[in-house]
């Protein structure tokens, strides 16, 4: 039998019994190429043309082998060639499209076969012109597919036929070349490779796992984060603490002294005193200050998480506690393990924080060994520890073992002298070019009370120098603030020297405070008559109000 020899007729027919069109005995479907173009968009339009083709190759392969057995089946053919020719005038019987060879070259020996041709009308490249405006690739993947299926059912091995040019790229024609996958050059299985066909739900369920795991790392990144923020491991500028008091001057001496020691120190001091700055004064002076400084704020962690900060934690001691970490005391070898905020340490930690200062060794969380620890102890607080402890919030035997050496910081109030100095320190290092303070703003930042001390001092200064657009700040520079005056208004006078004539009115204003705004009383305790005094209260220039709470109460 030859391939010329295929009737469609006999091939194609009707079952009498189900009424079923059929091709030899097996059932036919037909569909419609509308409905066909309604599969292909959606298909594309869900899985993007290069998961479509792969899926329109592979279907076409199925069908071609499936053809080719029915086919070996149904008929003897002459030859290979000859079935394989009768494959291409199935395409042609089924509406595939008109397929015609042009060279056949078969060795079944050497499993060797190369043959080309031509399709026209493919009903794919009909599908996507129907549709599309020409395509830049050729489109006619169940077409190929088909005969690649066709021609491998028949030689055994795997042929492959590729589409040169389609006519959905405005050729008048398709034309192809098969080969088998030898003779093209290729990789078996880099082919299986290409042709594969990823399953969305296995992808999606894949994409979902890697999801899962990047949210749990974020959120564990997150915590870390956290953990990092409450420490401070961030380089503090070499510099000194800026002072001419002689409250401050006392202090660094005797912080200096301690230092050369491994005593276990207590700063004390209002918020934003510099307890840290002062910790990091003495690490440096100490024998361990080119070891680790490490800082942690007890206030800003929950107590379990402080106490595997501070100690460790075993691996799968506890829900997150994806490996061992080593903990505070132990990083900070021979350094110095800075406590900020050790007031607001929760009872039941404290036994053992004590443990580990008296005992110098730490157990980690879920840990079953003791660890020594070397590391030098300096906590610090804005906390009335002994006030604490007779209340019984505070361990009084720990408050003894931490205040081995007490350190008390004086808030900025009570050493104005310092305030112009560290003012003029802080606007060199954020602006070096910055011309300075008006006499005006020097007096308001000196009668400022400063609740929050050094650290509000900065903050003024910064703020006031953005204010100041590179000019002299000016009191207006400062934020508004609802700071209490100061008692006493000539404490400035160890600073800015004042000309006679104000220094006149600042005392009178103080006199006049003190007399409770009794000018009669005032011009007494003066030595000046009524008028005098008036003249001292008017000859003031109206300021802006805010360091002059003191002013006149005529
Ligand atoms: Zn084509």
């Amino acid at each position: 039998m030859r391939a010329s020899d295929l009737l469609r007729l006999e091939l194609i027919g009707i079952d009498e019994k189900t009424g079923f069109p059929i091709f030899g005995d097996s059932r036919l479907i037909v569909f419609g190429m509308t409905a066909l173009a309604r599969l292909q968009n959606d298909l594309i339009g869900s899985l993007g043309w290069e998961k479509t083709s792969v899926i329109y190759t592979r279907y076409g392969h199925e069908y071609g082998m499936t053809m080719a057995l029915r086919m070996a089946e149904l008929y003897d053919f002459d030859s290979p060639e000859e079935l394989i020719r009768g494959g291409c005038g199935l395409q042609t019987m089924t509406g595939l499209a008109t397929t015609s060879i042009d060279a056949i070259r078969i060795d079944m020996a050497k499993k060797q076969l190369t043959f080309s041709g031509s399709w026209s009308n493919s009903f794919e490249a009909t599908l996507w012109l129907s549709q599309f405006p020409p395509n830049d690739h050729p489109v006619c993947c169940i077409v190929s597919g088909m005969l690649s299926g066709f021609a491998s059912a028949v030689m055994q091995t795997e042929v492959l036929v590729r589409e040169t040019t389609c006519q959905a790229e405005g050729n008048p024609f398709c034309r192809f070349e098969g080969r088998t996958l030898t003779e093209w050059g290729l990789d078996p299985e880099e082919v299986e490779r290409i042709q594969s066909v990823v399953r969305i739900d296995e992808e999606l369920s894949r994409l979902q796992q890697q999801l899962d795991q990047a949210r749990e790392d974020l959120a564990r990144q997150n915590a870390e984060i956290k953990v990092l923020k409450s420490l401070t491991f961030r380089a503090e500028p070499n510099r000194e603490i800026i002072h001419r008091s002689a409250s401050m001057e006392k202090l660094l001496v005797t912080a200096e002294k301690v230092a050369a020691t491994r005593a276990t120190i207590l700063i004390q001091g209002e918020s934003g005193t510099g307890k840290e700055v002062l910790a990091r004064f003495i690490h440096r002076r100490s024998e361990g200050g080119g070891k680790p400084f490490l800082a942690i704020n007890c206030a800003a962690l929950p107590p379990s998480l402080l106490e595997s900060e501070l100690f460790g934690h075993v691996k799968g001691s506890f829900t997150g506690a994806h490996s061992d970490k080593r903990g505070l005391f132990v990083e900070a070898g021979e350094g110095t393990l800075f406590l900020d905020e050790v007031g607001e340490i929760p009872q039941e930690m404290q036994a053992k924080l004590l443990r580990a200062i008296q005992e110098k060794e730490v157990r980690q969380v879920g840990g079953l060994r003791d660890i020594p620890v070397q590391a030098r102890i300096i906590a610090a607080t804005n906390r009335d520890l002994q006030e604490m402890v007779r209340d019984g919030r505070f361990r009084e035997d720990l408050y003894y073992r931490l205040a081995v050496f007490p350190l008390f910081i004086p808030p900025l109030r009570e050493r104005r002298e310092d305030i112009l100095l560290l003012a003029r320190n802080f606007l060199a290092r954020l602006h070096p070019e910055h011309p300075g303070f008006s006499p005006k703003a020097v007096r308001l930042m000196e009668a400022h009370g400063w609740p929050g001390n050094v650290r509000e001092l900065e903050n003024w200064v910064e703020y006031a120098a953005v204010m100041s657009a590179g000019k002299r700040i000016l009191p207006e520079h400062f934020p508004l603030t609802t700071a209490p005056a100061p008692k006493d208004p000539l404490v400035s006078l160890t600073v800015d020297l004042p000309p006679l004539d104000e220094l006149e009115r600042r005392y009178t204003k103080l006199v006049l405070e003190r007399t409770t705004g009794n000018r009669t009383e005032a011009a007494k305790i003066l030595g000046i008559g009524i008028s005098t005094l008036w003249r001292h209260l008017k000859e003031e220039k109206p300021t802006d109000g805010k360091a002059d709470k003191t002013g006149d109460r005529t």
